[in-house]
């Protein structure tokens, strides 16, 4: 794809969110000459990493009717991936002079919050956005995009825009596995977007579904005030029962759940059964853009958002229509980074995207991809090791340079980490080389 002769087009352009997306978004959109408003419901920047001990009045979050708390962190989070990766670009992640804050590699959530407000101060941000203002409705009309926000004092308005860029997140609305008997089963469930704090589950028997980055973590966090601590992964073979090694002595990893009953028996594929007290489960989210009425153009089916071509643009709405930050896990913040440099070019017609017709084939060849390696649907946002090749395609959109070999080798390795030795991986590892790599890079660069 050609950058175009004629360049630089404003456009005024909607973004919702004023989470890490939206706040590279707005820059990004802002240095290609658009005039943005950007709307977010919390009174002040960083989405998700503005944490609160308040939950949604459901712990499963099921209730259409429940009041909903944005964030799903856990007080005692550390970020998963070192935070060298994390940063943006032009402004790295990196321990700051003031004795108050976390230096850390792997730092607490207040760090990461603090970095994405500093963020927005450094760059202005703070003046595009409107606080405490939800968006309640966003639909096309006549080539233009209308969307009704609603603010804290009860204010509705309703404003027209060319473009709307969607950076709402996807980590508030619950995904819950299937498991057999649950109707029925007597216990407590949480599910961890309304996890907070373990010392609810004292002296309890708790199971943990799900194993990855929050499973992990949660069920660490849980042993150490509850009675037993049971994990059930899917990823583990059915035959897995494995008392969990070092300095914990109350947690076992078991294969997924087979049957839930009603005298509170949970009971393993591997044969073994407890009594619970209490499951949480770690089972991710969906994605949910109540706000968004398209005509049944875009639909979610099984976690899947049809038709988007390259996780961004619905092709009969773009560019007037885009998300930012859908797939999800890895290099999250550098993503966000060059979709939005994308779809800043994009609009201001530096960039033109494909007709279609070709971007559809493209999502066509995607699905087939998709199909021949036997995976579901909602495998379809996942990037995984392909990760690195869809940022630098995307980089390559816009002219700027492919992801740095330290920041793509980083995540790697620190995935990997977090699998392996999920009780140690923030403290431990072997990657010096890539932390000092990154480091000549900032110095390089005046960063
Ligand atoms: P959010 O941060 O969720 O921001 C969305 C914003 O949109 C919010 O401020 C919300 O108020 C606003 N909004 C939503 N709907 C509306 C509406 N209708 N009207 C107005 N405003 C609206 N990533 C990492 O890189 N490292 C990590 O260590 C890491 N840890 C994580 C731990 C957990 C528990 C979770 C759930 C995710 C983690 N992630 C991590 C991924 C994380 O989601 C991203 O890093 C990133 O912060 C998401 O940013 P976002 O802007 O897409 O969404």
């Amino acid at each position: 794809m050609a950058p175009a002769q004629n360049p630089i087009s404003s456009k005024h352009v909607a973004v919702i969110g004023a989470g890490a997306a939206g706040l590279v978004a707005a820059r990004e959109l802002r240095r290609e000459g658009q005039s943005v408003v950007v709307f977010d419901r919390e009174k002040q920047v960083g989405g998700l990493w503005i944490y609160s001990p308040k939950t949604d009045s459901d712990p499963l979050s099921l209730d259409p009717t429940r009041s909903i708390v944005h964030t799903s962190l856990y007080e005692s989070l550390r970020t998963n991936i070192p935070r060298e990766c994390m940063g943006f670009t032009d402004y790295p992640f990196v321990p700051s002079d003031d004795v108050s804050r976390d230096p850390r590699r792997y730092p607490s959530h207040k760090e990461v919050l603090a970095y994405l407000q500093d963020f927005a101060k450094e760059f202005k941000i703070e003046k595009m956005v409107r606080f405490e203002t939800e968006v309640v409705r966003v639909e096309p009309v006549n080539g233009k995009w209308s969307v009704r926000s609603k603010n804290s004092g009860g204010f509705s308005e309703e404003e027209i825009f060319d473009a709307v860029v969607v950076c709402s997140g996807h980590y508030t609305e619950p995904n819950l596995a299937h498991i057999p008997g649950i109707e029925s089963w007597p216990g407590k469930q949480i599910h961890s977007h309304n996890y907070r704090v373990p010392d609810p589950f004292k002296d309890e028997v708790v199971v943990v579904i799900g194993n990855f980055a929050s499973g992990a973590d949660i069920s660490r966090d849980i042993c150490k005030v509850a009675n037993e601590v049971h994990i059930a992964s899917r990823a583990s073979g059915p035959d897995t029962y494995e008392k969990l090694p070092r300095h914990i002595n109350n947690l076992w990893m078991h294969s997924q759940i087979d049957i839930v009953r009603e005298d509170g028996s949970i009971v393993f594929q591997n044969g073994k059964m407890v009594y619970a007290d209490t499951i949480v489960h770690c089972t991710g989210y969906k994605y949910y853009f109540p706000f968004l009425e398209t005509n049944g153009y875009i639909n979610i089916d099984d976690n899947c958002i049809d038709p988007l071509y390259k996780h961004i643009f619905p092709p009969a709405l773009a560019p007037g229509l885009s998300f930012i930050g859908l797939p999800a896990m890895g290099l999250q913040f550098y993503m966000f980074e060059v979709q939005s440099k994308w779809v800043a070019a994009v609009l201001s017609e530096r960039v033109t995207l494909p007709s279609i017709d070709n971007m559809m084939e493209d999502l066509r060849l995607s699905y087939e991809n998709l199909e021949a390696l036997n995976f579901p649907k909602r495998y379809m946002h996942r990037l995984g090791r392909i990760q690195c090749e869809y940022l630098n395609w995307i980089t390559e959109q816009c002219g700027f340079p492919h992801v740095e070999h330290w920041r793509d080798q980083e995540v790697v390795q620190g995935y990997k980490r977090l699998m392996f030795q999920p009780e140690t991986f923030r403290e431990e590892w072997d990657d010096d080389d890539l932390m000092k790599e990154a480091y000549e890079d900032f110095a390089r660069k005046n960063l």
